[in-house]
């Protein structure tokens, strides 16, 4: 697991990446905002410690371009006591946990193990033949033309049946149970046209994948 260290004291930096490399991780430092960003927009970090503030951009500024980008490593965020209102932006902004300065080291690497064993437990993408879906961000990506597209929610939940059954016939009745819902009116769910949009995605996107309907059964996606 790789880990990105932003925070401009450099004696701070050096304590952090000293330790986590102990731990057994790969670690990577960024002295300033720029940097630290320019490094983090890579996307090969599976968690950033994220000081808030730094010269030339602040860390708040940083979370928001990461999610502006689809930027999925974990994020801690380093505040000081006093700046428990930075504190509540970062979480809206989309923190996943901080810590308060001055720390225990021993603290910030327990907070570090925490979140990168939840990464390792929680599946983010789910991949069938050139079409990789990530959970978190409703992107699908072709991975044959490297593709992107946004899902909206509901065909979002249709796709993500579909790839848990590939190849596998559902019926109608299936998906409307796992798509909208048991006590649902089927007649007033227009399931063909949610279909038509999602095929229309995946074709934009250059995907060799396709949803077929199967006579009186239901529908199968398929290569
Ligand atoms: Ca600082």
């Amino acid at each position: 697991m790789r880990i990105l260290v932003i925070e401009d004291e450099e004696t701070i930096a050096d304590v952090i990446a000293t330790k986590l490399r102990a731990e057994k991780y790969e670690v990577d430092t960024s002295f300033d905002g720029e940097d630290g960003l320019y490094n983090a927009l890579t996307n090969i970090y599976d968690l950033i410690i994220l000081d808030i503030m730094l010269p030339k951009m602040n860390g708040l500024e940083i979370l928001k371009k990461l999610k502006e980008n689809d930027i999925n490593a974990k994020v801690i965020m380093l505040t000081a006591k006093s700046e428990l209102e930075d504190k509540l932006k970062g979480f809206n902004t989309g923190a996943d946990d901080y810590v308060t300065k001055p720390f225990h080291i021993e603290e910030l690497v327990a907070r570090v193990n925490v979140q990168l064993r939840s990464v390792g437990n929680h599946k983010d993408i789910l991949e069938y033949s050139d079409l990789s879906l990530n959970i978190r961000t409703s992107t699908l990506t072709c991975t044959s033309t490297n593709e992107s597209i946004n899902i909206p929610y509901r065909e979002f939940l249709l796709l993500e049946y579909f790839m848990h059954n590939k190849e596998q016939i559902v019926s109608k009745e299936q998906i409307y149970d796992k798509v909208w819902g048991i006590d649902t009116d089927y007649e007033s769910n227009n399931l063909e046209a949610y279909l038509s949009f999602l095929r229309k995605k995946i074709k934009i996107i250059g995907s060799k994948v396709s949803i077929k309907a199967v006579r009186n059964l239901g529908y199968k996606m398929e290569e």
